[in-house]
């Protein structure tokens, strides 16, 4: 099997990072963790702080074996596949193996992308530059906003209606504009108390 099929099918992924370390936001906030960043990502988001994972070519492609074989050196057993937009990818074959494992698997997605993958977990963060895909509304256990710009609270609103019931729904400061809209955040969500607030709490760990 060439790899261009090996990665339309999911059993060979481009991995631009993964590492062990804490989840820093979101409702697992505090949980060693980890992280396995696929490259490739087609949102835009003009604030991204991960703009190196962009383009899936410069990173190399690994198989799912290898992927979860590094995985398992460490001692936690939550894995978080992120990005880029992970959803670009078939992720059933990698979540797949990484549960025979004992592994239990959380995605961060905007998802742009049809939903693929098995997974215990789904931090949807939807992004304005790239309408998501509907098959993320059902499977959404969080949805995270991040907040820019003050129109990001009407944005929040219209996918929370959207959501199931169940779903967490958690509003996070932009780091840059954190400072900025803390104050309009912190007031939003004492007004709409069905709303969280997320911090990046590994930017001030100062850890990845
Ligand atoms: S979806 Fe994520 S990786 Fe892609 S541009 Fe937006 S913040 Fe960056």
């Amino acid at each position: 099997m060439d790899k261009k099929t090996a990665v339309t099918e999911g059993r060979m992924l481009p991995v631009m990072e993964a590492f062990y370390t804490i989840q820093g936001e979101g409702v697992h906030t505090g949980t060693a963790a980890y992280f396995i960043r696929l490259g490739g990502c087609d949102v835009g988001c003009v604030w991204c702080d991960v703009k190196d994972s962009w383009e899936a070519e410069k990173w190399p492609i690994l198989g799912v074996e290898e992927i979860v074989d590094e995985a398992m050196k460490f001692p936690g057993r939550m894995v978080v596949i992120t990005g880029g937009e992970p959803l670009m990818y078939n992720l059933g074959p990698l979540t797949s193996s990484l549960k025979s494992k004992g592994f239990t698997t959380h995605i961060e997605t905007s998802g742009a992308h049809p939903f693929s993958g098995d997974f215990d977990w789904v931090c949807f963060s939807p992004k304005k530059f790239k309408a998501p895909h509907p098959s993320i509304y059902e499977v959404a256990n969080e949805l995270k906003v991040v907040i820019f710009h003050k129109s990001d609270f009407e944005f929040a609103e219209k996918h929370a209606a959207l959501v199931n019931e169940g779903c967490k729904l958690l509003l996070q400061p932009e780091w840059s504009k954190a400072k900025f809209f803390m104050n309009d955040i912190v007031e939003y969500v004492k007004f709409h108390p069905n709303w969280k607030i997320s911090l990046q709490t590994h930017k001030f760990m100062d850890i990845p």
